[in-house]
């Protein structure tokens, strides 16, 4: 299987390969066609699987398609979320998804898509203009992003991508009980990935609860 075979916008095809990612890894073959399909997914994946780019790119790619139908101009969105379990992780998938969104508005040729990083240590005054704009995709840590949906500063109305990371590392950290306030702010389904090393019990249960009909990409 091919990029190229995979209907992305040609600055992401060159920058991938500038990258040195010139073939997609087997979570990517049987994820990205998925998930552009709209189907929900349980990847069981570990890290170095080329997992984030999984991911990120369905995320991208739903920001166009919303961006094609109901350009942002003021206070929307996001039309997709990334929960990670730890800040570290949110700044790096949030790194390589704002470099794969530069190239795609570099030449004009595609929209602007806005990212914001929502974790504790990020001052989200500063990200306000981003928010007063329209934010595409949200990469967040579950605790900020639970604050920040209480305090209203994200609405979910146009949200109709969630994907979770390091699952497995969400409930060690404890974060169950911010994952349920945080679904509990949709008022409408969406597609659901759920990323994880390991598929323990709970898991499986809120897979069970959250997921409809998931593809299962075990790599
Ligand atoms: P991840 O598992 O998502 O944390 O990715 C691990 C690393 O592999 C990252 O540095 C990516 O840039 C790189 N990578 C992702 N996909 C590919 C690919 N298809 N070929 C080569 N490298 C890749």
């Amino acid at each position: 299987s091919r990029f190229e075979d995979m209907k992305l916008p040609a600055p992401i095809l060159k920058y991938l390969k500038s990258k040195g990612i010139l073939k997609p890894s087997p979570i990517q073959t049987q994820g990205i066609p998925t998930a552009l399909q709209g189907r929900d997914i349980i990847g069981v994946a570990q890290t170095g699987s080329g997992k984030t780019l999984a991911f990120t790119l369905p995320a991208i790619m739903a920001s166009l398609e919303m961006e094609a139908r109901l350009p942002f101009v003021r206070g929307e969105g996001p039309v997709a979320m990334v929960i990670c379990p730890s800040r570290e992780l949110a700044r790096q998938t949030y790194e390589g998804c704002v470099a794969m969104c530069k190239v795609l508005a570099e030449k004009g040729e595609y929209p602007e898509i806005r990212s914001l990083l929502c974790m504790g240590g990020i001052n989200m005054a500063d990200q306000s203009e981003v928010l007063n704009r329209g934010v595409h995709i949200v990469i967040a840590t579950p605790g900020r992003l639970m604050d920040m949906l209480e305090k209203k500063k994200l609405n979910l109305e146009n949200c109709k991508y969630m994907c979770f990371d390091e699952a497995d590392r969400m409930v060690d950290m404890g974060f169950e009980e911010d994952v349920r306030t945080i679904m509990s702010f949709f008022s409408h389904q969406r597609q659901t990935l759920l990323f994880s090393a390991t598929m323990p019990q709970k898991i499986r249960d809120f897979a069970q609860a959250s997921l409809i009909e998931p593809v299962l990409i075990n790599v």
